[in-house]
């Protein structure tokens, strides 16, 4: 059986023509699974009863379970879905002035093994295919109709650059077929210079945003160990490389561990290192969970921070960490389920 939802534009169109089927049939099912979240052949009630008979005796289209969704009291919203495996992840929905952002998964787990992060302990279990990245997109729209999903980050759970061909396949279709302009769209990642280089080569025009979250080595190498194989230089050189279209910039996300870097010394620091970049930092308060070895530092200690780099001409937000009380901030996503 051929599920539907895991074939590209052209798979689709193969498909189509090996099923004895016009060009335009292609069309619609593209239309039909992406535009009008068919949940099944049955569905498509735009193909008479005979042909979706004819099509589902070979073919099928795959769905995310929706396990569980919460709503936190700030309007953000956390979806824990099922895979045919069995296993699980967690979407976001961030609603934010006229914007609705959805913030994704790439893997389940992850392998980095970023101390500070609660993904990072799982470890990870697998990368996710093209369509269960996409389906996390579809799956979401279909349940906030009719409101629709107008920005995607990934920033769920996962390094989506160690899942790179999956990854790059699933942004093709979200901006080919979908229609989502790149501009919206934003990877984030903890570091890989070889894989930040070809992602520019790309040149599918999304926005980059890297996980800094240190100013030294030393202290870099503890939080976050992909640090020991490429260093902060070697990822800021491959920044340097990314070909950013005029008037676009780089994001930094730096992660504030009380007493661990969130010295003045090292926002000045960070000043010197993005020199030459044209960025925007976005610092984030650690999220606490439980039996986590890390604190959020404190406000004054926060403000103090950011001063310092707006003192320095540098385009700052503090972010503020929405859906904490249902653990979908930033580093919080685990995708348990207990039935
Ligand atoms: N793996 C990618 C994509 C995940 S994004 C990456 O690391 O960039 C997850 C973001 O949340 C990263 O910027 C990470 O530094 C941050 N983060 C992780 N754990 C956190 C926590 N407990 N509190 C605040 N931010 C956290
Ligand atoms: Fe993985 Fe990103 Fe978490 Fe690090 S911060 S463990 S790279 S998900």
């Amino acid at each position: 059986m051929t599920d539907l939802k895991a074939l590209s534009q052209e798979e689709l169109d193969s498909f189509a023509k090996n099923a004895g089927l016009p060009a335009f049939r292609s069309r619609q099912l593209i239309h039909w699974i992406y535009e009008r979240y068919a949940l099944s052949i049955d569905g498509i009630t735009e193909f008479s009863k005979k042909l979706r008979e004819e099509l589902s005796a070979r073919a099928y289209i795959s769905n995310l379970t929706l396990l569980d969704r919460q709503t936190s009291e700030d309007g953000t919203q956390k979806f824990l879905f099922g895979l045919e495996d069995s296993e699980t992840i967690e979407s976001v929905l961030i609603p934010d002035d006229d914007r609705l952002t959805l913030c994704i998964s790439s893997q389940v787990g992850c392998a980095m093994g970023c101390v500070f992060c609660l993904t990072g302990k799982l470890g990870l279990k697998r990368n996710l295919k093209p369509h269960e990245i996409i389906d996390q997109v579809i799956s979401v729209n279909r349940l906030i109709l009719p409101e629709r999903i107008t920005n995607i980050v990934f920033m769920g759970m996962g390094e989506p650059l160690a899942n790179f061909d999956h990854v790059i396949e699933a942004i093709v279709r979200i901006t080919n077929i979908m229609k989502m302009s790149p501009k919206r769209i934003t990877l984030s990642t903890s570091g890989i210079p070889l894989k930040i280089i070809e992602l520019g080569k790309k040149a599918l025009k999304v926005n980059l945003a890297i996980s800094l979250n240190a100013t030294t080595d030393a202290v870099r190498n503890v939080i976050m160990p992909i640090n020991n194989t490429y260093p902060i230089r070697a990822l800021l050189d491959a920044c340097r490389k990314y070909p950013l279209p005029v008037n676009r910039h780089i994001t930094f996300e730096y992660v504030l561990l009380k007493g661990t870097n969130d010295s003045p010394e090292d926002a000045h620091r960070l000043v010197r290192l993005l020199k030459n970049i044209p960025s925007k930092i976005n610092l984030i308060p650690f999220n606490a969970y439980s039996g986590c070895e890390y604190n959020r530092p404190d406000e004054r200690t926060v403000i103090q921070f950011q001063d310092i780099l707006l003192d320095a001409g540098m385009t700052v937000l503090i972010r503020k960490s929405k859906g904490q009380d249902i653990l979908a901030a930033c580093g919080q996503l685990k995708a348990t389920y207990k039935a």
